[in-house]
């Protein structure tokens, strides 16, 4: 589904009922329920004037943009976006560069389509802009907004004040939050966390949001993928991190970590530092199943079944203290009884038999060590006399040598 924002703008001297920011949204949402839109937020700028772009509601919309979380903007109609032609027409271009639409819904028109923007005139404006090299300009300029530290879309745990734009703790998410820190920490597994969370009934983040674009739909799950994905965020820990990915070339590419925004303090803090980095350090250790993940198990690859000849598949088992590995019977374990046994061996086992044979190993190698130790002692005593030996004979050599010569020397003179 695609996924829209709501824009609505006043200004002071607008018709006070018919522009209402109320009838704008209005109008908007009716858009997204018959168009088939997600209504991902709205945002709306009272008493301001159209002529720029340096306002609230703009820019709370340009930061979901720039996070990629849109795929279209929704106006009553065109003039609420700007009342500046050439500088709506450079926003709209901004946007397009995000893939974003702008949708006016009482003049059914859809920036995306081209006869449309040919009816609006934003390409003409824009040819006479990259000309002169200022649509790169003007770009920079909305982007230098998230430096400033803007949020976008609370994170999971928090929520967004729109009187004050002050980021409060969200009472239940927060503390759902803790749990799963807390759990992770005391060695509970992923899928035991959203196991727990489920039955709970603990609201998901995809839950939350949607009661807060005031709809409601069922089955909310939690998952290892969504767990995880808490326990990674590091806004946990205040931190606002910015500018993860920018546009090149019109696609969107990841910016090299160094070059993230950080503001620290940002966020109130639900997890400490130290206690936030401990759980990355388990994170990063921890063997996960074996259905289509990449760590290393030890033996894997290495075990046959013996009945069958499958591989052993290394899976954990998580208990209440913590968790171990077993390698099972692949067959068994994607066909079930009918194929194999449940042969199963644990991780530890294996460990302790590796370290028996290695010590076996190590045994034969010591003996053997002494053997040649005693060997070099014995060689060692015999040396000397060897050495005589040696000598012995260089001398009969050179008595031999000598002798040689004389008798040379003899019968040349004879
Ligand atoms: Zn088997």
């Amino acid at each position: 589904m695609k996924r829209a924002w709501l824009y609505a703008r006043r200004s002071n001297d607008d018709d006070v009922t018919l522009e209402s920011i109320e009838n704008q949204l209005n109008i908007a949402r009716e858009y997204c329920e018959k168009h088939g839109y997600k209504v991902a937020g709205e945002s709306f700028d009272n008493h301001v004037t159209g002529m720029h772009f340096n306002r609230e509601g703009i820019i709370q919309l340009t930061a979901m943009v720039e996070e990629g979380l849109l795929d279209a903007v929704i106006v009553k109609d065109l003039s609420r976006l700007g009342r500046h032609r050439t500088q709506t027409a450079l926003f709209i271009d901004f946007l397009r560069e995000y893939g974003v639409a702008v949708i006016s819904a009482t003049e059914n028109l859809d920036t995306m389509k081209e006869e449309d923007d040919l009816l609006i005139g934003v390409r003409g404006v824009m040819n006479d802009y990259y000309a002169k090299d200022l649509a790169n300009k003007i770009r920079a300029g909305y982007r230098q907004k998230q430096k400033a530290g803007l949020v976008i879309k609370p994170p999971f745990g928090y929520w967004k004040d729109k009187n004050t734009g002050m980021i409060l703790l969200h009472p239940e998410a927060s503390v759902t939050v803790r749990m799963i820190f807390s759990w992770y920490e005391t060695d509970c597994g992923l899928k035991e966390i959203a196991r727990r969370l489920n039955k709970l009934r603990r609201k998901t983040p995809g839950q939350i949001e949607d009661e807060r674009c005031g709809k409601s739909g069922e089955n909310y799950l939690w998952t290892n993928t969504t767990v995880k994905k808490i326990l990674e965020n590091e806004c946990y820990t205040g931190l606002l991190l910015n500018h993860q990915t920018e546009i090149k070339n019109g696609k969107k590419t990841a910016v090299s970590e160094e070059k993230y925004i950080r503001h620290e303090g940002y966020f109130p803090v639900i997890i400490e530092r130290e206690e936030w980095e401990l759980v990355q350090g388990i994170l990063r250790q921890i063997v996960r199943t074996a259905y289509g993940n990449k760590a290393v198990h030890r033996y894997a690859g290495l075990l046959f079944c013996g009945d069958c000849g499958n591989r052993f598949l290394p899976i954990v088992r998580h208990t209440q203290k913590k968790s171990r590995v077993e390698y099972i019977c692949k067959s068994y374990q994607s066909y079930g009884r009918e194929y194999c046994e449940s042969h199963r061996i644990r991780e530890e086992y294996l460990d302790n038999e590796v370290r028996q044979q290695a010590q076996k190993v190590y045994n034969r190698w010591l003996k053997e060590l002494e053997r040649t130790k005693m060997a070099m002692r014995l060689w060692e005593l015999k040396r000397p006399k060897i050495k005589a030996r040696v000598e012995e004979l260089h001398r009969d050599v050179e008595r031999l040598e000598e002798e040689i010569e004389e008798i040379l020397m003899e019968r040349m003179q004879g």
